[in-house]
């Protein structure tokens, strides 16, 4: 799937990411850790908008949610009900020469590298794979001091199940109606065999997920509502719907726990792969739960006096899947003055920093001061939340390239005419203009551009 534009792109978001604070390699001093990154002080506040944007739409903003945030150790019957102890297992291969493993389905599907089946060999050295083993993916620790069967737990691989096992609590506690749900954000850990493609494949990661309980004939309705939710979403956050698909997936692909799943891809540099998923998960999970537990999860009919246990629909996304299809659809190229310039064109509601103010020259005392008075101004001001800039360093030139490389999308310079007429230059990071404005018209010009 990789176009000629594509060329260099992933290497490029890499090395941006890590030049300009985004995103490091995880103990990167001692090497790094595959499949582990952290946030620098601009990827975290890119991470936290979009998490904040989620929180709004799926969550805050609607009448029908309920939040929770639960532990992140998840105790062993938990995940035996859930089906993860059994079967959350990846198939697994070994390479007889190099010793590298591989994920069995990744390597024969014609989705990997230069798309050749690579058969039965190793595609890293040609040596010959060993047979197929079940990997399980969830990472084991013990609880308390003795280390035995019985103190066995796991981080927990998704946040779903600690929703389900908060059901009951919510329920008590408000007595919702159906249809409702409840929505979590939080870390989530999987041992992948194959780490790889920077944020994409994690063994920590971050999910964003509702499991929305309906009576059982109404999931269908509830199903294309959170469809639309999450198209809406992706728009919201700047990620290009030209590069999105929908892609329903085949019952011998859905997981164990799926009678309908929706794949939302996205054509990332290395080919079209999951961005986010929709799943119908009936009532496996609740139900499982009941019986392990023999806690009741049941809901009684009003119109039938039935009791029946939910049913559920779960959207499902992940928030570094969401960073990075973000950071590959802001990234842009033009030419500005004669030299190749690289941008971040992210919308105003994710971009890390919202403005950034500059006095002229570094070494004049007055400018300085009405630089930082200015940037005083938007920093207390709560429509920007703290997201503003002040820099003084090298030549204006070099300041601009700053802020367009992480995607600021307004700069504020104080020149010598500010002090005299009170008015500073702003400059539009798409389009490089530059226009005059009294310095009180400055905010309430910020807080009306469009969020998004
Ligand atoms: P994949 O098939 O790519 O392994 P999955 O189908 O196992 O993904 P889900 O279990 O449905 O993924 O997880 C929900 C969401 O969590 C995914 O759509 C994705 O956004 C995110 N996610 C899952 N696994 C990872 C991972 N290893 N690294 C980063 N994000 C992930």
């Amino acid at each position: 799937m990789s176009s000629p534009a594509n060329e260099g792109l992933m290497e490029k978001i890499v090395a941006l990411c890590k030049r300009r604070g985004f995103v490091y390699p995880s103990a990167e001093i001692y090497g790094g850790l595959a499949g582990f990154f952290d946030y620098g002080p601009l990827g975290l506040a890119l991470k936290n908008n979009i998490k904040n944007l989620w929180w709004k739409q799926f969550v805050s903003n609607r009448d029908d949610m309920f939040g929770v945030d639960a532990a992140l150790i998840t105790k062993k019957e938990v995940l035996e009900a859930s089906g993860h102890v059994g079967g959350f297992s990846d198939p697994m291969v070994v390479c007889s020469k190099c010793k590298h493993r591989f994920r069995a389905d990744q390597i024969t599907r014609s989705d990997l590298g230069d798309g050749k089946k690579v058969g039965p060999f190793c595609p890293d050295c040609g040596g010959a794979l060993g047979d197929l083993s079940q990997f399980n993916m969830m990472f084991q620790t013990h609880v308390g001091a003795v280390q035995e069967e019985n103190s066995v737990a796991y981080l927990r691989p998704e946040t779903a199940q600690g929703i389900f096992t908060n059901f009951k609590n919510v329920v008590d506690s408000f007595h919702p109606r159906l249809p409702f749900g409840i929505g979590q954000i939080g870390k989530a850990f999987r041992n992948e065999i194959a780490p790889r493609d920077f944020l994409f494949r994690l063994r920590e990661l971050e999910q964003m997920e509702v499991e929305y309980f309906v009576k059982p004939k109404e999931w269908e309705g509830v199903f294309e509502m959170w469809r639309t939710e999450m198209l809406r979403f992706l728009e919201s956050i700047g990620i290009d719907r030209t590069k999105t698909h929908e892609l329903e997936v085949s019952e011998g692909d859905r997981a164990h726990y799926s009678k309908r799943t929706f794949d939302f891809d996205f054509d990332f540099p290395f080919g079209r792969k999951e961005l986010y998923g929709l799943a119908y998960r009936t009532d496996f999970d609740l139900r499982n739960h009941q019986t392990m537990s023999g806690a009741k999860l049941e809901f009684v009919d009003e119109e039938t006096n039935e009791s029946f246990i939910p049913h559920v629909v779960e959207p499902s996304l992940g928030v570094e899947r969401s960073v990075l299809a973000v950071l590959l659809s802001a990234y842009t190229e033009d030419e500005m003055n004669g030299e190749v310039r690289s941008f971040l064109k992210l919308k105003p509601a994710v971009a890390p920093i919202k403005a950034a103010v500059f006095p002229l020259l570094k070494n004049k005392p007055e400018l300085v001061a009405k630089a930082r008075e200015v940037y005083q101004l938007l920093k207390k001001d709560p429509a920007f939340g703290g997201a503003v800039m002040f820099d003084d360093n090298g030549n204006i030139g070099k300041r601009y390239r700053r802020q367009d490389e992480i995607g600021t999308p307004f700069c504020i310079t104080v020149d010598f005419d500010s002090l005299e007429k009170g008015d500073v230059t702003v400059r539009a990071r798409d389009t490089g203009k530059q226009d005059r404005m009294a310095i009180q018209e400055l905010t309430i010009f910020l807080r009306n551009q469009p969020a998004s």
